[in-house]
């Protein structure tokens, strides 16, 4: 089994080569608007009757021209580069691994039936691959890529042992340059299996997440705090003449704004994330799909927290450090009572849970992260994993001082006989 790790640096590259680079991005959307333009074409003279001409498609390839795909184009490379100078002037993998691109983009859109690859616009096109290293190309302040020279690097985490760079991709951001580096090592780590103190979690809007011990995290609203100057710049922005100096520098400030909110939101959620692994050994969420919530009416609110990017986070620093992240259905966790689990049926705008058949009061976040322990529990017996689990004495969450201590006195063994 091999680790592979994304690790993002900020690069300081000189003016020079902040030059060249946008030379290069350039550059690679002119080959990957031609390469498309290549197979836009191939597929519209397929669509043609094969008896008549049709005023739409004209036929002009003949029957038996190869379908343009990556290694035919990719083999067209080195005689473009003849016609047209100017592709030299970037290194060659780079280019290839831009034309690889696109066709994963088709392929993602013959196996999904949607997201056909667009023609990109100028400036649309903002990161280019390194793909291969014979070396390694950092030295403490400065990673060497090929034609470029050496960059400046701000290595903030340094490479963990062990491991070799495999690529790197250059990112153009309103707020600077970046270097996301691939690290890939052979070594094998068994992935965690559910075991220890469990908790659920629940995540919503006022508060932002909710375990199943009692603790709150208040709502976050990334976006609105940071709103008020967005909505300054936009303003702005929106006076200002179109394809003006003035107005790329204006749209440049608003993306700077949006780069700065989906930073802010990204870090905290990483400190959320270690927050809840030291709380618990195994850890798990609901498995909603935040997409299809953020179509609701709170839309707007459910994208700006971001709970699915903090799932896939959470996840992530789970299995780095050794915590189960579970999901868990999701379905009617909030309308059932953790403790009796019983039905209680409640709007959003009702935060008390209180049950009519236990008399079991709680935060309603909470009783809902409690009852997704519950179903955690239930889900993960007679797995292997489970096993550990039931050598437990007792259920892991135990809370003291309140009216009905939810499932303080139960066993696993009863919660089996249900
Ligand atoms: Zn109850």
């Amino acid at each position: 089994m091999t680790i592979i790790f994304n690790y993002t640096y900020r690069l300081y590259p000189e003016n020079s080569q902040v030059e060249l680079l946008n030379e290069w991005l350039e550059t690679c959307r002119i080959s990957y608007n031609y390469a498309l333009r290549e197979l836009k074409d191939w597929i519209s003279s397929r669509k043609c009757p094969i008896d008549r001409c049709s005023l739409e498609f004209e036929y002009i390839m003949s029957a038996d021209y190869p379908f343009p795909g990556y290694q035919q184009q990719q083999n067209n490379l080195p005689a473009a580069k003849k016609k047209f100078p100017f592709l030299a002037s970037v290194p060659s993998q780079v280019l290839q691994t831009n034309i690889r691109r696109l066709h994963d983009a088709w392929d993602f859109f013959r196996s999904r039936g949607y997201g056909f690859p667009r023609f990109k616009k100028y400036g649309q096109m903002k990161s280019i691959l390194f793909p291969q290293f014979r070396s390694n190309p950092l030295t403490d302040w400065q990673i060497k890529l090929p034609k470029l020279g050496r960059v400046q690097i701000n290595l903030h985490r340094p490479i963990p042992e062990g491991f070799v760079i495999k690529q790197v991709r250059v990112i153009k951001k309103a707020k600077g340059w970046f270097a996301i580096i691939s690290i890939q090592s052979d070594i094998s780590v068994p992935n965690p299996v559910p075991s220890g103190h469990f908790i659920g979690v629940d995540v919503g809007l006022l508060s932002y997440c909710a375990t199943s011990d009692g603790w709150r995290e208040p709502g976050r609203k990334f976006f609105k705090t940071e709103h008020r100057r967005l909505k300054v710049l936009q303003h702005r922005l929106s006076k200002k003449k179109k394809r003006s100096a003035n107005y790329s520098k204006a749209r440049l400030k608003v993306e700077k704004q949006h780069n700065h909110i989906a930073f802010k939101r990204k870090d905290y959620q990483f400190k959320l994330a270690h927050k809840l692994c030291d709380m618990a050994d195994s850890i798990f969420v609901e498995d909603i799909d935040w997409s299809i919530m953020a179509k609701g009416f709170l839309g707007k609110h459910t994208i700006d927290a971001g709970f699915g990017q903090f799932r896939q986070i959470l996840k992530y620093v789970g299995w780095k450090r050794g915590k189960f992240i579970g999901e868990v259905d999701h379905k009617g966790s909030s309308q059932t009572c953790p403790n009796c689990r019983a039905e209680v049926r409640k709007d959003l705008s009702v935060r008390l849970h209180s049950c009519p058949e236990c008399l079991y009061e709680i935060d309603r976040d909470i009783a809902s992260a409690q009852e997704l322990c519950n179903r955690a529990i239930e889900t993960y017996r007679g797995t292997p994993e489970k096993q550990e689990i039931d050598e437990r004495p007792r259920v892991g969450v135990r809370r003291k001082g309140t009216r009905s201590s939810w499932l303080s006195s139960r066993t696993v063994g009863e919660l089996r006989s249900r």
